[in-house]
Formats: C-alpha cells, structure tokens, sequence
C-alpha cells in the first residue's frame, strides 16, 4: 500500500471484516468479557478495543510510525507525551511561538512539577545550542507554527537532538501528515489534535501521539492513570474521517494558496503570510520540507480597510476559533489563540488587531475568493 490514500482507506481494517461489514462497526461497550485469565484484559480506559486498535494501526500508517495512541483532546495528547517523558529536574526546549494551551502547560503545570524550560527566539542550530543546560530531555516544536506560519529549521532541530542524545517532539498539527511526516525527519514523537484537519468535520475532540513502540509504551501508561483516552465513539467518527484526509487536505492546500495569491494584490490588504507564497521568509524550507504549504492564511488588513466591516460583510467564512473542518473560518488571533498574551509581546510578533488568520475550508475556491475580495472592497469604502 504505497500512497497515503490507500493507505488511509485501507491499513488497519479489520480482516476479515466483522460481520461482512464494508465500514468497522462502531463497538460502544466500556469492557469485554475475559475468560482466559492469561489474556490482557479489554476495557475502554486502556485504549484496545476494536476502534482504537483499527485506528492505532491506521494512524502508524499514515505518519510513517511504528506505534500511535489516540487520545481525548490534543492536550490530552501533548500532556501526556511530555508527562510521560519528563521527570523533576528535567529541562524542555521550544521555540517561543507555541500553540496558547502548550504555552500555558509549560508556564502553569510543567513548573509545579520540578521541570523547567527555555524558549529560543532565534531560528538556527547556534539558538537552539545556546538554549541547552545539562538537564535538558526534551526539544519540543510545531511544524507550522500560529499565527504567522512560520516553519522552522526542523532538520537543525533534529541535529541537535541527536547531537546531545535529547528527545525531539513535534507537534504536526497545522501540517498533517498529508503535507509532513515528521518522523521521516528523524522526530521521535509527532503529536497531533486529532480536532483539527485529522477530524476534518469540526466534529469530533481527539488527539493522537505517534512514534517508537518503546516511547509509546510509556504514553500508553501515562494515559492509562490520567484517563485521558479516546472514548469509541470518537475513535469512530476519526477513523471515518481519516478515509478523506488526503481528498481533503490537498484542496484545502489548493485552495489556500488561490486566496493567498488573490489576497497579495489587493489593496485592502497589508501583507499576506502564507509559506506557499515566495514572499513567505520561510518559503524556501517550505517547498523543500513540506510536500504541501496547509489550509491555513494569515494576512494583516491595510491601515486603510476597516476592520469591522470586513467581518461583517463575509458570508461564507464562519468568524470562530479553531481550524482544519470543511467549513471555512476565520478569527483574529487577538480574541482567540492570544488573548492571554500581553499587547507588548504580541506587537513584538507582530500580533496585531488587523492580522486575521483564515482556516481554509472545503468550499468552491472561486466562491472563497469572491466572498474574500467582496468583503474587502466593502472594508475600503466603509
Ligand atoms: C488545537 C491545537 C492543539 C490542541 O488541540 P485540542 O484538540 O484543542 O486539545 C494543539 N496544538 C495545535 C497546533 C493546535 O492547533
């Protein structure tokens, strides 16, 4: 099964199927009978039923691991990767620019726990060096980071990692592993909210780690005591929603860079950050690490168009928080991914009240940019 498409359809189904049944039927039962006092008992809290085992394979398959657990919630995923990694006394190192609620359990849970960390500012191997102490464990990234997009220097990052023998994890969310495979990279741990583009439907909460049967033994039991383990029926609904990822994901990449391009020549339109564009600082290592640049654009609105009337004119992108669904949406990092972050730190990123992020969704991409370029003109004359 060569393609991610194939794959995604068809590794992990069960064989022979149950019962005949074209699709895995959904087991909504929280144990199994267990008769054989030698066999490993099944219940729901320790992730092996039927759903999660057909998942777990098809997941390994598709981000090219070798082992996976899916999870409640993404930060169900992440706590219990780096929980079941770090021990007091250890360090982490990351990149400043994070996910709000992976900041947030650095700054508020990781502390409370004896375990440090240091945020690198510079992108290249010299910064992430000169952020190492002697109890460091962990280096920890995303592979496209929000808001602007950026996309660091992964392969310096896994240098360095093997360098001082430390763990590398990376959270491939805003990727997917239709436009990145971080394991293929040499990352030891790839995290993903399974929320997001995995889901697909902004349906579901689900997360998943992936990498080395050893490492993964570890998470399983971390999650096996904070519970935090995907119920059937979301591993149900994910499982459904892995069969399209690829269908999915390279029209949310097409569609992505039309509105980017579109977006860059019109005057409503400050600066539009997409890695797909050249203008992107990161464009180069982009093309080369990344088989497509994501659904996800970010742009900042002119200092003439008005904000407000740009909102208010859309009709098709929904204004709400998080990304990947086939609905279109659109926030203001301001309200949602940085309200908690102080204006001066958020002016230092470049953060601002017209900055927009938009989560390409699965709608005609004429039709997209149309209503985009609409609201625009209408921003210009409000
Ligand atoms: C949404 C998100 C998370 C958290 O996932 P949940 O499923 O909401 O817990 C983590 N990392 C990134 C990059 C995200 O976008």
């Amino acid at each position: 099964m060569s393609t991610l498409d194939t794959r995604s359809i068809h590794a992990g189904e069960p064989s022979p199927r149950i019962e005949g049944a074209v699709t895995l039927p959904l087991f909504q039962t929280a144990t199994y009978t267990h008769e054989d006092p030698d066999a490993p008992p099944r219940y729901v809290r320790y992730s092996n039923s039927p759903n999660h085992e057909a998942l777990h394979e098809k997941l390994a398959s598709l981000t090219r691991t070798e082992s996976t657990l899916v999870t409640a919630s993404g930060m169900a995923a992440i706590s219990a990767a780096l929980l079941s990694l770090l021990d007091a006394g250890d360090h982490l190192v990351a990149p400043r620019s994070l996910y709000g609620g992976t900041l947030s359990l650095f700054d508020d849970l990781l502390p409370r726990l004896g375990i440090e960390h240091t945020l690198v500012t510079g992108n290249t191997r010299e910064a992430w060096d000169a952020a190492l102490q002697p109890n460091t464990t962990v280096l920890y990234a995303e592979s496209i980071a929000n808001p602007l997009l950026a996309v660091r220097d992964l392969e310096a990052m896994v240098d360095v990692a093997d360098a001082y023998d430390l763990v590398a994890v990376i959270d491939n969310t805003f990727a997917s592993p239709v436009n990145l495979r971080p394991a293929e990279l040499g990352f030891d741990l790839v995290l993903h909210s399974g929320t997001k583009y995995l889901g697909g439907h902004s349906d579901l909460a689900a997360g998943v780690v992936a990498g080395p049967n050893d490492l993964l033994d570890n998470v399983r039991h971390t999650t096996k005591l904070l519970g935090g383990m995907l119920d059937p029926h979301a591993c149900f609904l994910l499982h459904r929603s892995l069969k399209t990822l690829g269908v999915r994901v390279r029209k949310q990449n097409e569609t992505a860079q039309a509105v980017a391009e579109v977006l860059t020549h019109h005057d409503g339109i400050h600066r539009v950050r997409y890695p797909g564009l050249a203008s992107h600082p990161h464009h180069d290592r982009a093309s080369t690490l990344l088989d497509g640049f994501g659904g996800m654009v970010s742009f900042d609105l002119a200092p003439e168009a008005d904000v407000d009337a740009f909102f208010e004119a859309l009709s098709l992108p929904i204004r709400a928080p998080s990304l990947g669904g086939v609905e279109t949406l659109i926030t203001q990092p301001i309200h949602t991914s940085h309200k908690e972050v102080a204006p001066s730190v958020r002016d230092k990123l470049g953060i601002t009240e017209r900055l927009v992020r938009l989560s390409v969704g699965l709608e005609g991409s004429d039709d997209l940019v149309d209503d985009l370029t609409t609201a625009l003109d209408t921003s210009l004359t409000a």
